[in-house]
């Protein structure tokens, strides 16, 4: 008995812990793989940097347990601004902190100013001809952007806490998502890389879209949750080591770590063991809810879902082109594949 009830433990943490990444680590390599996809051959050279960029385009995901700074550049909690309802949102981020204060402007989300930098520095390292810099923020930016077009990442009511549909982050965009990672994989087809205008505005305007469609999936969710069985069982995870020891095995397996780096998973893990952990809803209360109600998530949300996706991709590809371009068509450097691991000491931060 007690071998399954470990059993147990081990399997709903799994399905707790595949939550940790937003859009789920597969969903962001389906973005960043399609991105690569969307590029013009004169790009050829940085199409070469398309397998290391994809390994890496979850990175800043897996550093924010321990980065300090991190965290807020992964969302906007946009309708917070009235501004944002009333259609004049402040978009620089100096003008909207003199209205509402530095901690306020940090706490509600930066993820628009977070891709805008990464962008400028992604044409620096273009302009340097340094491949690390290149790999580093080609990456960075390949994962703000497809946050950035996942409507959980811009709205206040991101989890659901605030209309009793807490769980729903998790659920739509990594257990959902997952479930039809192939079917997604079938159909995306971003349309070919562009060159855009003013950045800041091309960004904020995904954003907005995306916090529009977060309504799209609370409106699933309560629809799904009233027909499906309501199949909610409550697991109690208190085992820490077990929970410790599956997550440590699934950072491992994902091979995203220097080999010779053997702390850096470790580390990783106990972060979020510790964030995990001193959240005691989080832990015990875990709630499954089966396959007819991620069925009628699916079909109500399937069409915006890929088309986010797809037009996620479509932005990492203008991006890269345009930041290409602002860095005067540089030659992109070769560098050394396979088994190449970016040294944050070659990186021009
Ligand atoms: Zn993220």
């Amino acid at each position: 008995m007690k071998r399954i009830s470990i059993f147990f433990s081990i399997f709903f943490s799994l399905i707790y812990f595949s939550s940790i990444y937003p859009w789920g680590e597969k969903g962001h390599a389906l973005i960043a793989k399609e991105s690569f996809k969307a590029l013009h051959y004169e790009m050829i050279d940085f199409i070469h940097y398309a397998d290391i960029v994809i390994s890496k385009s979850s990175d800043p995901d897996k550093r924010r347990p321990y980065t300090p700074g991190e965290a807020p550049k992964h969302f906007i909690d946009i309708d917070f601004y009235n501004e944002f309802i009333e259609a004049r949102m402040i978009t620089d981020i100096d003008s909207l902190k003199k209205v509402y204060g530095d901690s306020i402007v940090v706490e509600m989300g930066i993820l628009p100013w977070a891709t805008l930098q990464t962008y400028y520095k992604l044409v620096e390292s273009f302009k340097l001809q340094n491949p690390d810099s290149i790999i580093y923020y080609a990456a960075d930016l390949s994962h703000y952007v497809a946050d950035g077009f996942q409507p959980m990442h811009a709205t206040i009511n991101y989890d659901g806490q605030l209309s009793n549909q807490k769980g729903i982050h998790s659920r739509y965009e990594t257990i959902m998502f997952n479930k039809h990672l192939s079917e997604i994989q079938r159909v995306i087809s971003p349309r070919y890389a562009k060159r855009i205008e003013n950045i800041q505005s091309f960004i904020f305007d995904y954003i907005y879209a995306s916090s529009f469609y977060s309504s799209l999936v609370f409106e699933a969710d309560s629809i799904a949750k009233n027909i499906s069985q309501k199949q909610q069982v409550r697991v109690k995870t208190k085992n820490s080591f077990s929970i410790f020891a599956t997550l440590l095995f699934s950072e491992l397996t994902k091979g995203a770590y220097p080999l010779t780096n053997f702390f850096l998973p470790i580390k990783s893990t106990l972060f979020y063991l510790i964030e995990i952990t001193s959240n005691s809803e989080k832990l015990e209360n875990q709630i499954i809810y089966d396959d007819k109600y991620y069925e009628l998530l699916w079909f109500r949300t399937k069409d915006m879902t890929i088309s986010r996706a797809e037009k996620a991709a479509e932005a990492i590809a203008s991006l890269y082109y345009t930041a290409w371009i602002e860095a005067g068509k540089p030659k992109i450097p070769k560098f050394n594949e396979p088994n190449y691991y970016s040294n944050d000491n070659n990186i021009s931060h």
